[in-house]
C-alpha cells in the first residue's frame, strides 16, 4: 500500500558567541577540561541572576530574517521544567509563545518550506559514562541554543537532506555558528508520520541524527517500518525514537512529552525584550548574499554549469577566490574571449588550486598565489605562452614561493617551444635512439607512437605544445 509521508525538522543549532546565553563564561566548544568554563550562574547556584547576551539574541535575529521570518515586537524567555542531571536548574531558559521570529521560509529545489519559528533558549551540560559511573561536565550548559522548527512541509528522505545542508550553509554564510554536526554544534530531530488520505498520521519523532546521511538513512527506515505496521492493520505509537547508526535501524525511547508536561511559565529572572525597529533594520544590514541569491548570480554573471556553481557556493572562499581572480582579469585582457577566460579558470580553480587545499587554508593559501598572481598565469596560458603541463607546475611553484607567474617561467626557462626546428631536431634525436618503437609504429602499433611523443615532451621538458609536437612527430615518421 502507497502511503504519503509527512516531514519536520527541528533544528538545534549553537551559536558562535564570545560568552554563554546568560553569564559571562566563555562559549568554548572546544574546551577539553571538563567543568572549567563555568560559574554560579550556569551551575544554577542560589541567588544568582541570568542576564541576556544580546550577541546571541542579534544572530537569533539574523538567522531568522535570512529564513524569511517576521520579527515580532514583543519577545520573552520562559521556563522549561523537566529533571535531567546534565540540567543544574531544573528548567531550561526556552521561548514558549513569544519567540524572537515567526512564519519563515526557506526555498529548497524550487519549493518554499515554512518556517514556524526560530526561538533562542540555553543548551544543557553534557554527561559522560564511564564503567560504572556517570560524570558530568557543565561546560555546555547555558551556551546559546538556537532551535528552529519547520511545517510538515516535507515529503522525502533527500528532501529533508537537502533542507538541512542548506540551512547549515546559511548558518556558516551568516557567521552565527560552525555549524559542525560531528560536534554537536547542529543536531537534526526529525518529526514523521504516514497516511492514506489527507488526516495526518501519527506523529513519531526522531533522535540522534549526527550527519546528514543519518538524517537521510533514518527517514527511509521510518518510512518503511510505519508502513509495515499500517500494513498490519496496527496503529503507529507516537513515541520518541533514537538512531542507531550501526545496526541502520530506529528504536523506541520514549512516549513523546505534551507541551503542557514541561509547565511553561515567564521566566521572572529576566523582562520582556521590545526590538526596535532601527534594532532590526542594523541587523537586517548586515545579511551578506546568501546562498540562494549567489547561485543565480554566479549563473548569470559568469554563465557557469550547475556542477560549478555548487562547488562555489558549497565553498564559499573559493567561490570568492574566483571572483577575484575574474575580476582582475577582465582588467587585464579586455578584448579576449571571456567565457574561454572563465572556463580556463574554473579549470585551474577547481583542480590544481582547489587540491592546495589540504596542505595550507584558503587564508594562507591567498597569500600564496595572491588573485592577481593566478591571473596572471590564467593570461599565459590563455596567450599560449606556456602549455597546460607546465601551468601545473608553475602553480606548485608559485605556492611554495610565492613568486609570481613570469618570474617563475622566466627563471627555469619554462616558455612554450614555438620554434618547429628545436622540435624537429629532439624529433630526430628521440627517433635515432628509439629504433624499435619506430619499427613497432610501422607495423602499425599506435602505443608506440605515444610512446615516442612521451620521449620527446620530456626531451622539452613539457615546453611543447601536444599538437604541434604530435603533428611534427607524424610528419618525422611518415618521411623516413
Ligand atoms: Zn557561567
Amino acid at each position: 500500500m502507497e502511503y504519503k509521508s509527512t516531514i519536520g525538522l527541528e533544528i538545534h543549532v549553537e551559536l558562535k558567541t564570545k560568552s554563554k546565553m546568560f553569564c559571562s563564561c566563555k562559549n568554548d566548544p572546544d574546551e577539553k577540561r571538563a567543568n572549567y568554563n563555568i560559574c554560579p550562574i550556569c551551575t544554577a547556584q542560589p541567588g544568582t541572576l541570568p542576564a541576556i547576551n544580546k550577541e546571541a539574541v542579534r544572530k537569533t535575529i539574523k538567522t531568522g530574517l535570512a529564513l524569511n521570518c517576521n520579527i515580532p515586537e514583543i519577545s520573552k524567555f520562559d521556563r522549561k521544567n523537566y529533571f535531567y542531571p546534565d540540567l543544574p536548574k531544573g528548567y531550561q531558559i526556552s521561548q514558549y509563545d513569544k519567540p524572537f521570529c515567526k512564519q519563515g521560509f526557506l526555498e529548497i529545489n524550487n519549493k518554499k518550506v515554512r518556517i514556524t519559528r526560530v526561538h533562542l533558549e540555553e543548551d544543557t551540560g553534557r554527561l559522560v559514562h564511564e564503567k560504572a559511573s556517570s560524570l558530568v561536565d557543565f561546560n555546555r550548559a547555558g551556551i546559546p541554543l538556537m532551535e528552529m522548527v519547520t511545517e510538515p512541509d516535507l515529503t522525502t528522505a533527500k528532501e529533508a537532506r537537502k533542507f538541512a545542508e542548506e540551512l547549515k550553509l546559511i548558518l556558516k554564510y551568516l557567521g552565527v555558528s560552525d555549524a559542525d554536526m560531528e560536534k554537536a554544534q547542529l543536531r537534526v530531530e526529525v518529526n514523521i508520520s504516514l497516511s492514506k488520505d489527507k488526516k495526518m498520521g501519527t506523529k513519531v519523532e526522531i533522535k540522534n541524527l549526527n550527519s546528514f546521511k543519518a538524517v537521510e538513512q533514518a527517514i527511509d527506515y521510518e518510512i518503511e517500518r510505519q508502513a509495515e505496521v499500517l500494513d498490519k492493520g496496527k496503529k503507529v505509537v507516537q513515541e520518541t525514537r533514537g538512531w542507531n547508526e550501526k545496526k541502520g535501524i530506529t528504536i523506541s525511547q520514549r512516549e513523546k512529552e505534551e507541551a503542557h508536561d514541561y509547565r511553561y511559565f515567564p521566566e521572572p529572572d529576566l523582562p520582556t525584550l521590545h526590538l526596535d525597529k532601527k534594532f532590526i533594520q542594523d541587523i537586517q544590514a548586515e545579511i551578506p548574499e546568501l546562498p540562494g541569491a549567489k547561485r543565480i548570480r554566479l549563473a548569470y554573471e559568469y554563465n557557469l554549469d550547475e556542477k560549478t556553481i555548487e562547488i562555489f557556493t558549497s565553498n564559499k572562499d573559493l567561490g570568492e577566490y574566483f571572483e577575484k581572480v575574474m575580476s582582475e582579469l577582465s582588467n587585464w585582457l579586455k578584448q579576449a574571449d571571456y567565457q574561454k577566460l572563465v572556463k580556463l579558470a574554473v579549470n585551474y580553480i577547481t583542480t590544481d588550486f582547489w587540491s592546495l587545499f589540504g596542505k595550507a587554508s584558503i587564508t594562507e593559501l591567498e597569500s600564496r598565489i595572491t588573485p592577481e598572481n593566478f591571473a596572471e598565469l590564467i593570461t599565459l596560458i590563455y596567450k599560449g605562452e606556456i602549455s597546460s603541463k607546465i601551468a601545473k607546475q608553475v602553480l606548485k611553484e608559485m605556492f611554495e614561493t610565492k613568486a609570481d607567474p613570469s618570474h617563475i617561467i622566466e627563471e627555469k626557462d619554462l616558455t612554450q617551444l614555438t620554434d618547429a626546428g628545436e622540435i624537429e631536431d629532439i624529433i630526430k634525436e628521440v627517433i635515432s635512439k628509439n629504433p624499435k618503437a619506430v619499427e613497432d609504429y610501422r607495423k602499425g602499433k599506435q602505443n608506440a607512437l605515444q610512446f615516442l611523443a612521451g620521449q620527446v615532451m620530456a626531451a622539452t621538458r613539457g615546453r611543447a605544445k601536444p599538437e604541434t609536437l604530435q603533428h611534427l612527430l607524424k610528419k618525422e615518421l611518415g618521411s623516413l
